[in-house]
């Protein structure tokens, strides 16, 4: 029976942002038993619609059983086999990543999880540069308020709050400014004014540590971590340069961003830069099981061909042959059914809604996002940008609401990023849409705004 499940969560289960005396006190965690395109069922037969998509991950919705099917065939057939050897699925799924990365980016190396892709992202890009004799590239450049993943390296990337607990660093951390207009870190009246200084202070950093020891700079196309932030239209072209006249490599983590995710392919796409390395995850099978991967433009893999000069890693489930079958699967879904241009088109929908909540809401301090990836800023006050006190609690207060309203939607820092699957519909919208409508005013006349 669920109760006694329930109390098993709560004697052994540990898990992101949650601990077992506060779950006691809330009655224990939810438990979710079944889904179908944007909705979940949790154990009391509650319906909630997900408007985060697990973790802006479920590109193609729940309950597509044809990607149940297409991993039950591959089951039987195969279950497993190493790299080394390879199979069918995986070749097929490569070759498939290859037609839909940007020109040149087509060597794939398979992963589990979007933090190993990125560890083996900054390992070919710290071992690129060994190869050919540059011996002294180790350091990465990230952005204030990115997130890369929780593993050993990456987790240093983007200077997250919190990491103190994990000390010591990763050596060669070094830090750029996030180009996010409505908290920019320079004095700039315009957006574009702010991607070009945070641009540019890319540059002053390379040269401060002198470009010969930096290896990579790593990056969302679209940053989702702090309620998502949509750098100008010249930021990504202008760092794209940066790195090429001093010779860095530049890595597109585009584990959220990827697959439609943004109303393109690939976020990137929207800049019409090409990386050098470009990392996948999440959306790849959306999250129907484990699958990233690390893709290589040809001139940095062809570093490491030829007997004697292999990239040196071994991963035991990465391209495993049922996850790849499922990844195949998923994207023909993704593709027969247009989520990417579904994504745009809904993604222009509840960015318009999101406005109109800015307009009734004076604690609504910025809304911002493109496609199916959305954000949004709660402030004390507008004009000064002041967030709220902690004390106030106006995350819980809001994630509380939201969940009583049946919307899974959390908010952290007052801040919130939405990612629903690309599924969604207009009426799907409009019902979180009006769910955030009334919990923020409940919340704004709680503390009297
Ligand atoms: N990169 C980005 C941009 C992410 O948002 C995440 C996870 O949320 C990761 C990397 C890490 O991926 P994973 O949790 O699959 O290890």
């Amino acid at each position: 029976d669920m109760d006694s499940v329930r109390q098993s969560a709560l004697d052994h289960l540990w898990m992101h942002n949650s601990d077992w005396i506060t779950m006691a006190e809330e009655g224990g965690p939810s438990i979710m038993v079944s889904g179908d395109g944007v909705r979940v069922t949790d154990s009391e037969g509650k319906v909630w619609i997900d408007a985060h998509g697990g973790y802006a991950s479920v590109n193609a919705g729940y309950g597509q059983t044809g990607i149940a099917d297409a991993m039950l065939e591959q089951m039987k057939k195969l279950t497993y086999f190493p790299q080394g050897t390879t199979t069918v699925p995986l070749i097929r799924l490569v070759e498939k990543l290859g037609e839909l990365a940007p020109a040149n980016l087509e060597r794939v190396w398979p992963a589990s999880g979007g933090s190993e892709a990125n560890e083996t992202a900054v390992k070919i890009a710290r071992a690129y540069h060994k190869r050919r004799g540059d011996n002294g590239r180790y350091k990465v450049i990230s952005r204030r308020g990115s997130y890369h993943g929780a593993t050993g390296g990456v987790m240093w990337m983007g200077a997250s709050a919190g990491l103190s607990d994990f000390e010591p660093a990763m050596p060669g951390m070094l830090y750029a400014p996030q180009p996010n207009f409505y908290r920019c870190e320079f004095d700039s009246s315009t957006p574009s004014e702010c991607a070009e200084r945070s641009a540019k202070a890319v540059e002053d950093l390379i040269l401060l540590h002198s470009p010969d020891t930096v290896a990579a700079l790593i990056g969302e196309p679209i940053t989702s971590a702090g309620g998502v932030s949509v750098p100008s239209d010249e930021y990504w072209p202008m760092v794209r340069e940066i790195c090429d006249r001093y010779g860095v490599l530049l890595i597109a983590d585009e584990v959220v961003t990827g697959f439609g995710r943004t109303g393109r392919m690939f976020a990137m796409e929207h800049y019409g830069v090409v990386p050098d390395i470009m990392t996948i995850a999440k959306g790849i099978t959306s999250s129907y099981l484990p699958l990233a991967a690390t893709i290589s433009a040809t001139y940095v893999a062809d570093a490491f061909a030829g007997e004697d000069n292999v990239f040196r890693q071994a991963l035991t489930f990465g391209g495993h042959p049922v996850t790849a079958a499922v990844a195949l699967k998923n994207i023909e879904i993704i593709e027969q059914n247009d989520l990417v241009g579904n994504s745009e088109r809904m993604g222009a929908y509840f960015l318009e809604r999101l406005e109109e909540l800015k307009g009734r809401h004076p604690s609504v301090g910025d809304v911002r996002g493109v496609g199916l990836l959305l954000g949004l800023e709660l402030v004390r006050d507008r004009e000064t940008k002041a967030p709220f006190d902690d004390s106030l609690q106006v995350s819980k207060r809001l994630t509380d609401k939201m969940s009583e309203r049946g919307v899974i939607m959390r908010f952290s820092g007052d801040k919130v990023t939405i990612g629903p699957p690309l599924c969604i519909t207009k009426d799907d919208i409009d019902e979180i849409v009006s769910a955030m409508d009334s919990a923020i005013g409940e919340m704004e006349s709680e503390l009297s705004l």
